[in-house]
């Protein structure tokens, strides 16, 4: 199997293509322009026989042959896709657009990663499949929310029309080795924060909720999800919801009791509740996670304290 990763370079496209090598009938291309990812997150397969890593931007058309395709390329931090917002909405479209056409040629089967910010601040809770969502068209998460709206109707166009063979998870917020220190997602700073001892920034009420999936049961969701039957959209993500006051709780307790926990300004239109309903994950993919908050953010903690060059006291 010929495989193509877009965004392998990236926090859960790194954590894929280190589970798609383990199986030796596997080839891995991984085509990235390290806009949030790093070389680094790949470095134990460069020079690999069954690997091969290119610079490029899937905004530009795409010559390669490969029969699966997972589609990651797009920055997920709020921060790096607010910083050019037009770029974030061409990845989406464009570079989904390209991925399709690439798909269409060579007859791959394609798997898009959506998000549960398709469901923008939503009315109704748990979110199921089902749900359209809450979404401001206008606001400034608009080029990444809305983009992957897009996204997926393109990903259900081609397949209607030209009989591509798709498949669509929607991810709900992931967290785990290897994200960036500095990448402004809330489970990254409060663990760099606390290892560097520096007040844990709640952003305010504080009382919005996620739900957050270690990173190894996102990437077992994900191949289950393009090896089964189903086209989607699933929901892939962690119910075990928290309120980012609990969430910064929790850091404290497991990681540095000393620190200080503040409140800051948020950012607009910051949805106020999220938590996935899984069941159709459960039934057509026999998937559930299965590690919870607290056993994973130690997990996470290891890697950021050898990156920070902090080790743990004691
Ligand atoms: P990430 O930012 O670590 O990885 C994204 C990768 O895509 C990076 O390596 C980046 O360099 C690359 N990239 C960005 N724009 C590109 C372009 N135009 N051409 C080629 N490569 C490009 O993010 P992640 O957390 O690993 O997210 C991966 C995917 O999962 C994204 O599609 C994201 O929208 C989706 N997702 C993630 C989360 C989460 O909580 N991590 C939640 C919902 C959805
Ligand atoms: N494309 C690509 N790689 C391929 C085939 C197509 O990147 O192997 C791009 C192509 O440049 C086009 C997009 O995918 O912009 C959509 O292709 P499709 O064939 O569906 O549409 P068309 O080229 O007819 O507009
Ligand atoms: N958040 C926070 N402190 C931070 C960063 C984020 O309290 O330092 C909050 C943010 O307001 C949001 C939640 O954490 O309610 C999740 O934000 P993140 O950027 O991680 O992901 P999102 O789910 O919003 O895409």
């Amino acid at each position: 199997m010929r495989i193509l990763v877009t965004g392998g370079a990236g926090f859960i496209g790194s954590h894929l293509v280190d589970r798609l090598m383990e199986n030796e009938k596997n080839e891995v291309i991984v085509a990235d322009n390290y806009f949030t990812g790093s070389k680094d997150n790949l470095k134990k397969w460069i020079g690999h026989p069954r690997f091969e890593l290119i610079r490029h931007d899937v905004t530009e058309p795409l010559l390669v042959e490969v029969d699966q395709i997972y589609h990651l390329a797009c920055p997920a931090s709020p921060i790096f896709y607010k910083y050019n917002p037009v770029k974030t909405i061409k990845t989406n479209v464009i570079g989904t657009l390209n991925m399709l056409g690439l798909a269409k040629r060579v007859g791959a089967r394609i798997l898009l990663t959506s998000t549960s910010e398709v469901y923008g601040d939503p009315l109704i809770h748990p979110q199921t499949e089902s749900y359209w969502g809450n979404v401001n068209p206008i606001g400034v998460r608009s080029c990444y929310d809305e983009g992957k709206r897009v996204a997926e109707t393109l990903m259900f166009d081609y397949h209607r029309q030209h009989g591509i063979e798709i498949r669509i998870a929607r991810i709900f917020n992931t967290y785990g080795p290897r994200m960036n220190i500095d990448d402004g997602r809330v489970v990254s700073n409060f663990i760099a924060q606390a290892i560097r001892n520096e007040p844990l920034t709640v952003q305010a009420p504080g009382t919005q909720t996620r739900s957050f999936c270690y990173v190894s049961d996102m990437v077992d969701g994900l191949i289950r999800l393009m090896e089964g039957e189903n086209t989607g959209p699933i929901n892939i993500g962690n119910p075990g919801e928290f309120t980012m006051i609990e969430l910064a709780e929790n850091v404290k307790e497991l990681i540095n009791p000393e620190v200080e926990i503040i409140s800051v300004e948020n950012t607009p239109d910051d949805p106020r509740q999220r938590k996935p309903d899984i069941t159709k994950a459960k039934e057509l993919l026999g998937w559930e996670p299965k590690i919870k908050l607290r056993d994973g953010l130690p997990l996470m903690e290891e890697d950021f304290r050898q990156r920070l060059g902090v080790p743990r006291k004691n």
